[in-house]
């Protein structure tokens, strides 16, 4: 078995987004390569900013997401609690070890941890290769903004404030020791507080664990990071709008990591056997929305048909689309002719609705299509309608009745595809015509073909 132990330690204080669900991700994925564990730990000692709804959108979106954690809230493990607000009295208790070490010390009722020397700035990471630059430009623009010659980082820090609070740093090492932290994966934003991380780590004696700091999530367009308030940045939105958990999954792993071969659309099993720190990009990673719904749709495509069956069906019903005469076997057959072409599960209703009701929706562009260039959807539809009118309903007469109507107007069979296809869907576009028709059946099919007419 594998020693590696890494954690996701999220702050309940808002929704959770991209980033934060990447962060978790790679985590994960690292455990599950190495065979190590994935711990779960709820950075909850801001009791102003905490929230039971943050928290429990943090587990359903992990849960939803498919990241199973060995050890936190709900699953126990031997290192609990794993909420922080929970281990108040071990941080009491750590702080104590440090004073008798002559490493903390109080003033004006905070307690500060002792530096000896200057705060080292420069640490291995597996992905920032200049830590020192990165770290250095906020500081020093700092000084000069403040007019101070002092740099911040020769500088003692708190570890509890003057109300009895522990701070960030401090609980974050005293965890990462306590629940024997092998490795730190987390977001670049966090390269800043390393430093202070590992001052508090030799204040111990212990040594500190591997750094990874990912890079970050930019927005989909202009130079600035990803944030919560980015529209398609809540993974939530995703849970409403019904995407394939396993979809969103892929496209995380792909926001600054890339599988050996270029293949984009893989299961996660291949990524995890795929998985090392040292293949994540260094650059940031842009958030493509279109990207992610490019693989929401292809995975959709690929589903087993009966899987697809029993995803789309609560769906539909919510929607109203189904009345109680349709079967299932009808649902079954009408799901198979339009798998191959389903874009999302959010627009399903509409893209199906057509064939169980008659008032469904009609796409006002795909009709403006049809006029454009000349174009008489009205006689290709009458012209269409007499070879369809007398034949036997199975594929290959719908097929010869195009054919037909093509030789006798001298036009492509195609020429009636786009008005038949809006006479009895209101679409511009969806799965192969023939068999939409044969699906829908004769009678309805003549029926729509004849009120388009009308
Ligand atoms: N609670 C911190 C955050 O949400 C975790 C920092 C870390 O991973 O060390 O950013």
């Amino acid at each position: 078995m594998s020693s590696v132990r890494v954690r996701f330690a999220p702050s309940p204080t808002g929704f959770f987004h991209i980033g934060s669900a990447r962060t978790a991700l790679f985590n994960w994925l690292y455990a599950r390569h190495t065979g190590g564990k994935f711990i779960l730990r709820i950075e909850d000692t801001d009791k102003e900013r905490n929230s039971e709804e943050y928290l429990k959108v943090i587990l359903d979106s992990l849960r939803w997401l498919g990241m199973d954690w060995d050890e936190g809230p709900d699953v126990g493990g031997d290192f609990g609690p794993y909420f922080q607000s929970q281990r108040t009295e071990l941080y009491k208790a750590k702080l104590q070890e440090l004073v008798k070490l002559g490493k903390a010390y109080e003033k004006d009722g905070a307690w500060w941890l002792r530096l000896d020397g200057k705060r080292s700035t420069v640490f291995d990471d597996h992905l920032k290769k200049e830590i020192e630059k990165v770290e250095a430009a906020p500081m020093v623009l700092d000084d000069l903004v403040r007019g101070r010659v002092e740099r911040a980082e020769d500088r003692d820090f708190v570890l509890f404030r003057s109300n009895g609070e522990p701070v960030f740093h401090f609980v974050n090492v005293v965890d990462d020791i306590e629940m024997k932290i092998t490795h730190v994966i987390r977001g670049e934003d966090h390269l800043s507080n390393t430093s202070k991380h590992l001052e508090i780590f030799k204040a111990f004696g212990v040594k500190p664990p591997e750094y990874a700091h990912i890079p970050l999530i930019l927005k989909t367009d202009g130079p600035g990071k990803m944030s919560k308030r980015d529209r398609g940045a809540l993974i939530e939105e995703y849970q409403n709008k019904n995407y394939l958990p396993s979809a969103v999954r892929n496209y995380l792993c792909l926001l600054g990591w890339t599988p050996a071969d270029g293949k984009e659309i893989l299961p996660i099993d291949e990524v995890i056997k795929q998985f090392e720190l040292k293949a994540i990009h260094q650059s940031n990673a842009r958030f493509d929305e279109k990207k992610m719904s490019h693989i929401n749709a292809q995975t959709l495509r690929a589903l087993p048909a009966s899987e697809f069956v029993a995803i789309a069906k609560p769906i539909l019903q919510n929607a109203n689309i189904l009345n109680d005469n349709v079967s299932d076997a009808r649902l079954a057959e009408v799901l198979s002719i339009i798998q191959e072409k389903v874009n999302s599960l959010e627009h399903l209703p509409e893209f199906v609705g057509f064939f169980f009701n008659n008032d469904f929706k009609k796409d006002e562009a795909a009709f403006a299509n049809l006029t454009k260039k000349g174009g008489e959807p009205t006689a290709r539809v009458r012209e269409i309608l007499v070879h369809l009118q007398s034949i036997e309903w199975n594929v290959a007469a719908i097929e010869a009745a195009f054919n037909a109507a093509g030789t006798e107007h001298s036009r492509k069979p195609t020429d009636f595809f786009a008005p038949v296809r809006f006479a009895v869907s209101g679409q511009g576009g969806g799965a192969h015509l023939i068999g939409v028709l044969h699906a829908l059946g004769r009678d309805l099919t003549l029926a729509r073909l004849q009120s388009f007419i009308a």
